[in-house]
């Protein structure tokens, strides 16, 4: 009865994953293209500063506010593509004291600008909006805001919009290729409420209207579905990590009624960041310190905020996501979403049909944090657990300019493709280095997918683009194809690529052996008659025996 609850529950969060990634059969609209293309009316303008002032009004689930927007001229040009999605509308665009005036297309604002843009000049204008937000569905993947109620009453109020973007709440460049350098969120909350969002709290400004502002600063560049409103009656608790580039402010905010809880399973966070700083560097936003927030949801990397609403409990939701025990060992969203903070928030996809940035590394940090705590073989059953969650259904990239994602196996496939990896590399310090090396190289940045892969062949000097090609972009897993006649063995790897030609380990009499397949047959000459030949399990292939006489 176990096994059938774990595999319903497997089914339902497949399925879910599924469902917000599938692009099977979509037909793409102009809105897509406008949504997932670097536009002309977005190119011509860098964001450097947004300064988005929100109040939350739970009384009729509304949100209102200002955006005053930074940014410097690279080409000139007077139309400017801004997001903002409905039923949330902008009400009106002031740039140097004149009204701009603006036409709508679906979720897309064009507002012409009246001032000449001159190259390198920077300019800023302020959007007024307001509006009731689409209500979350399903958080967090059919996001948008949850307005709840906790089990005192009190307003309990979150945002969780990585598919929908940011625009579903707030205007902004609604497209992760660009990023201000800098943000400061202001939230105008009832006055017996928290407002939580990113970085480090500046100032709290008691208004005569019952409300209070909590003035957030984020002073690193930030990816908008990263953004973070939590409203509820917040506990607070804090603590200094002593990490790798000095002191870290790690700060909590739980539910009054859950401190006691918090402070016990939120011990992790200091395991979390020893196994990560290990593996991949120094935390990256320390100016922005480390946050932990209660939400109404599972939980989302908000940059340095991160959103926790995993009950408390080790696992996901109580479940083991590897049916391993493995998985059971650490609480599943400190240890994924905080993994976003090096792969997701520091390096961020440009286009999401990239998100395997995000989700790969981040699902393969979960081995690497049980690699850390409790040693190899830990981390090994855990990934090859996870494949029960592959659906090998589309290819893990998606279709770039179209704000379309790829197969949810992203996560554990793509975890098991680094996995792989690591094997061929065979040099744990070596690979650790390539890890660290990618958050050092592309620090703060938005990058492609290509680029992330050219690194790492570049760093390991491996021909792994193979590799990526077959894991990445194709669905089928390749298959070691063998057959062993008296003291001759042939090999090729069969269900792939033309190009495909991994490095594998096997076991020819229990004794490891790398071989180089290709998809042509290849021979090896073995000393021994009666051979055995089993698969090294750390490698997500097939195979089939041919012959063995
Ligand atoms: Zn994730």
């Amino acid at each position: 009865m176990h096994i059938i609850r774990k595999i319903t529950f497997i089914f339902i969060l497949i399925h879910t994953v599924y469902y917000s990634f599938g692009q099977d059969r979509k037909v793409y609209t102009r809105q897509d293209s406008l949504r997932g293309a670097i536009t002309k009316e977005r190119a011509w303008w860098d964001l450097t500063y947004y300064d988005l002032k929100v109040s939350v009004r739970p009384s009729d689930s509304s949100i209102s506010g200002t955006n005053s927007i930074y940014y410097r001229v690279l080409t000139p040009y007077q139309k400017m593509q801004i997001e903002l999605q409905k039923p949330m509308k902008i009400t009106s665009i002031i740039q140097n004291g004149q009204t701009l005036n603006f036409t709508r297309e679906g979720s897309v604002y064009f507002i012409y600008l009246k001032d000449i843009q001159e190259k390198n000049e920077l300019n800023s204008l302020t959007i007024e909006f307001n509006g009731q937000p689409k209500v979350s569905e399903l958080p967090p993947w059919k996001g948008g805001i949850t307005w709840s109620k906790d089990k005192n009453g009190n307003d309990f109020i979150a945002n969780s919009n990585q598919g929908e973007g940011a625009s579903v709440w707030w205007p902004c460049k609604d497209h992760p290729y660009d990023e201000p350098d800098s943000m400061q969120i202001s939230l105008t909350v009832p006055q017996n409420l928290t407002g939580v969002s990113n970085g480090r709290l500046r100032k709290v400004v008691e208004n005569d209207d019952a409300t209070k502002t909590f003035i957030w600063f984020v002073s690193n560049p930030i990816n908008n579905y990263g953004v973070n409103l939590s409203v509820a009656d917040y506990a607070h608790f804090s603590e200094v990590y002593d990490g790798e580039k000095g002191p870290l402010d790690c700060n909590y905010y739980v539910l009054s009624y859950n401190l006691n809880k918090a402070t016990k399973q939120f011990r992790q966070v200091p395991e979390m960041l020893e196994a990560f700083e290990y593996w991949f560097g120094p935390y990256p936003f320390y100016e922005d310190g480390y946050k932990l927030v209660e939400v109404p949801y599972l939980g989302m990397e908000h940059q340095s905020c991160v959103t926790y609403g995993n009950g408390y409990e080790n696992g996901y939701h109580g479940t083991d996501y590897s049916s391993t025990g493995w998985g059971m060992k650490f609480d599943f969203i400190i240890i994924h979403e905080s993994g976003h903070e090096w792969f997701a928030n520091n390096i961020t996809n440009r286009d999401v049909a990239d998100m395997w940035i995000h989700e790969s590394f981040t699902s393969y940090s979960e081995n690497l944090f049980l690699n850390y705590h409790y040693g190899k073989k830990a981390s090994s059953e855990y990934v090859q657990g996870v494949r029960l969650n592959i659906l090998n259904d589309q290819p893990i990239v998606g279709k770039h300019n179209l704000n379309q994602r790829g197969s949810g196996d992203m996560y554990a496939k793509g975890a098991n493709m680094l996995h792989i990896i690591r094997q061929i590399v065979n040099d744990d310090e070596k690979w650790r280095s390539v890890l660290r090396g990618l958050n050092k190289e592309f620090y703060h940045q938005t990058v492609t997918g290509q680029q992330i892969e050219s690194y790492i062949i570049q760093q390991t000097g491996l021909d792994l683009q193979p590799i990526f090609d077959q894991y990445l972009r194709d669905i089928r897993i390749p298959t070691f194809e063998y057959s062993v006649i008296g003291k001759q063995m042939m090999y090729r790897w069969s269900n792939c690529l033309d190009e495909f030609n991994m490095p594998v380990r096997i076991f020819i009499n229990q004794k490891a052996q790398w071989l180089q397949p290709k998809t042509e047959w290849k021979v090896l000459n073995l000393n021994n008659e009666k051979t055995t030949v089993s698969m090294d399990p750390n490698f997500y292939i097939s195979n089939m025996i041919l012959i063995n006489k």
